[in-house]
Protein backbone atom coordinates (compact mmCIF):
# COMPACT_ATOMS: atom_id res chain seq x y z
CA UNK A 1 0.00 0.00 0.00
CA UNK A 2 1.67 3.35 -1.18
CA UNK A 3 1.08 5.63 1.97
CA UNK A 4 1.79 3.10 4.49
CA UNK A 5 4.17 3.55 6.97
CA UNK A 6 5.12 -0.46 7.58
CA UNK A 7 4.89 -1.12 3.88
CA UNK A 8 7.30 1.60 3.32
CA UNK A 9 10.19 -0.13 6.00
CA UNK A 10 8.96 -3.45 4.61
CA UNK A 11 9.92 -2.38 0.84
CA UNK A 12 13.52 -0.47 2.28
CA UNK A 13 12.00 3.21 1.14
CA UNK A 14 11.98 4.23 4.51
CA UNK A 15 15.80 2.63 6.40
CA UNK A 16 14.96 0.48 9.71
CA UNK A 17 16.92 -1.99 11.47
CA UNK A 18 15.82 -5.27 10.82
CA UNK A 19 16.31 -7.49 13.70
CA UNK A 20 14.94 -10.21 12.12
CA UNK A 21 13.80 -10.78 8.09
CA UNK A 22 11.81 -13.70 6.32
CA UNK A 23 10.27 -13.58 3.06
CA UNK A 24 7.10 -13.12 4.57
CA UNK A 25 8.12 -11.05 7.56
CA UNK A 26 10.45 -8.56 9.50
CA UNK A 27 11.41 -7.63 13.13
CA UNK A 28 12.31 -3.97 14.11
CA UNK A 29 12.73 -2.61 17.18
CA UNK A 30 9.74 -0.15 18.29
CA UNK A 31 10.50 3.69 18.57
CA UNK A 32 9.00 4.35 21.69
CA UNK A 33 9.39 0.98 23.28
CA UNK A 34 7.82 0.23 26.56
CA UNK A 35 9.51 -2.18 27.85
CA UNK A 36 13.43 -3.32 27.75
CA UNK A 37 12.62 -5.51 25.05
CA UNK A 38 9.83 -4.08 22.80
CA UNK A 39 9.75 -5.14 18.80
CA UNK A 40 7.54 -5.28 16.37
CA UNK A 41 7.02 -8.21 14.19
CA UNK A 42 5.28 -7.13 10.85
CA UNK A 43 4.15 -8.85 7.85
CA UNK A 44 5.39 -8.06 4.99
CA UNK A 45 2.19 -8.24 2.71
CA UNK A 46 -0.45 -5.38 3.89
CA UNK A 47 -2.65 -6.45 5.76
CA UNK A 48 -4.73 -3.06 7.51
CA UNK A 49 -5.65 -5.47 11.15
CA UNK A 50 -5.61 -8.98 12.21
CA UNK A 51 -9.37 -8.92 10.87
CA UNK A 52 -7.89 -9.09 7.53
CA UNK A 53 -6.08 -12.29 8.25
CA UNK A 54 -7.89 -15.63 6.58
CA UNK A 55 -7.41 -19.29 6.01
CA UNK A 56 -4.87 -18.50 3.22
CA UNK A 57 -3.13 -17.07 5.56
CA UNK A 58 -2.24 -19.84 8.32
CA UNK A 59 1.62 -20.16 7.18
CA UNK A 60 1.77 -16.56 7.82
CA UNK A 61 0.13 -16.87 11.33
CA UNK A 62 2.39 -20.18 12.10
CA UNK A 63 5.54 -18.39 10.85
CA UNK A 64 4.15 -15.30 12.79
CA UNK A 65 4.58 -17.20 16.45
CA UNK A 66 7.64 -19.21 15.73
CA UNK A 67 9.23 -15.37 14.90
CA UNK A 68 8.55 -14.76 18.10
CA UNK A 69 9.26 -17.60 19.74
CA UNK A 70 12.45 -17.43 18.26
CA UNK A 71 13.19 -13.29 19.03
CA UNK A 72 11.87 -13.97 22.97
CA UNK A 73 14.96 -16.62 22.49
CA UNK A 74 17.94 -14.15 21.31
CA UNK A 75 16.70 -11.23 23.41
CA UNK A 76 16.77 -13.39 26.46
CA UNK A 77 12.88 -13.62 27.21
CA UNK A 78 12.39 -17.46 27.53
CA UNK A 79 13.41 -17.54 30.96
CA UNK A 80 10.82 -15.43 32.79
CA UNK A 81 8.37 -14.67 29.79
CA UNK A 82 7.43 -12.13 27.73
CA UNK A 83 4.00 -10.79 26.12
CA UNK A 84 2.88 -10.80 22.42
CA UNK A 85 0.60 -8.11 21.80
CA UNK A 86 -1.80 -6.89 18.75
CA UNK A 87 -3.64 -3.75 18.62
CA UNK A 88 -6.58 -4.07 16.92
CA UNK A 89 -8.69 -1.10 15.47
CA UNK A 90 -9.82 1.73 17.48
CA UNK A 91 -10.89 0.07 20.96
CA UNK A 92 -7.61 -2.30 20.94
CA UNK A 93 -5.49 0.93 20.68
CA UNK A 94 -3.85 0.27 16.98
CA UNK A 95 -2.30 3.51 15.36
CA UNK A 96 -0.14 1.93 12.58
CA UNK A 97 -3.09 -0.02 10.47
CA UNK A 98 -0.91 -2.78 8.83
CA UNK A 99 -0.52 -5.79 11.02
CA UNK A 100 2.07 -6.29 13.48
CA UNK A 101 2.92 -7.67 17.01
CA UNK A 102 4.49 -6.38 19.71
CA UNK A 103 6.97 -8.58 21.80
CA UNK A 104 7.47 -7.12 24.91
CA UNK A 105 10.04 -8.37 27.61
CA UNK A 106 12.54 -7.48 30.27
CA UNK A 107 10.29 -6.70 33.01
CA UNK A 108 6.90 -7.84 34.84
CA UNK A 109 3.77 -7.11 32.87
CA UNK A 110 0.99 -5.89 34.48
CA UNK A 111 -3.08 -7.10 34.25
CA UNK A 112 -5.74 -5.89 33.11
CA UNK A 113 -3.88 -3.43 30.40
CA UNK A 114 -4.88 -0.20 30.35
P1 LIG B 1 -0.06 0.13 17.49
O1 LIG B 1 -0.51 1.17 18.45
O2 LIG B 1 -0.53 0.41 16.08
O3 LIG B 1 -0.35 -1.27 17.94
O4 LIG B 1 1.51 0.20 17.49
C1 LIG B 1 2.26 0.96 16.60
C2 LIG B 1 3.67 0.98 17.13
O5 LIG B 1 4.53 1.43 16.10
C3 LIG B 1 3.85 1.91 18.32
O6 LIG B 1 4.34 1.17 19.44
C4 LIG B 1 4.87 2.94 17.82
O7 LIG B 1 5.78 3.34 18.81
C5 LIG B 1 5.54 2.20 16.68
N1 LIG B 1 6.05 3.05 15.61
C6 LIG B 1 5.39 4.09 15.01
N2 LIG B 1 6.16 4.62 14.05
C7 LIG B 1 7.32 3.90 14.03
C8 LIG B 1 8.50 3.99 13.22
O8 LIG B 1 8.65 4.82 12.33
N3 LIG B 1 9.49 3.08 13.48
C9 LIG B 1 9.36 2.13 14.46
N4 LIG B 1 10.39 1.29 14.64
N5 LIG B 1 8.24 2.02 15.23
C10 LIG B 1 7.25 2.90 15.01
ZN1 LIG C 1 1.06 -1.56 4.85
Amino acid sequence: MSNCLFCKIASKEISADFILETAELFAIKDIAPQAPVHLLIIPKKHLASLLDLSAADQSLIAHIHSAAIELAKQFGLAENGFRLVNNCLGDGGQAVPHLHFHLLGGRKMTWPPG
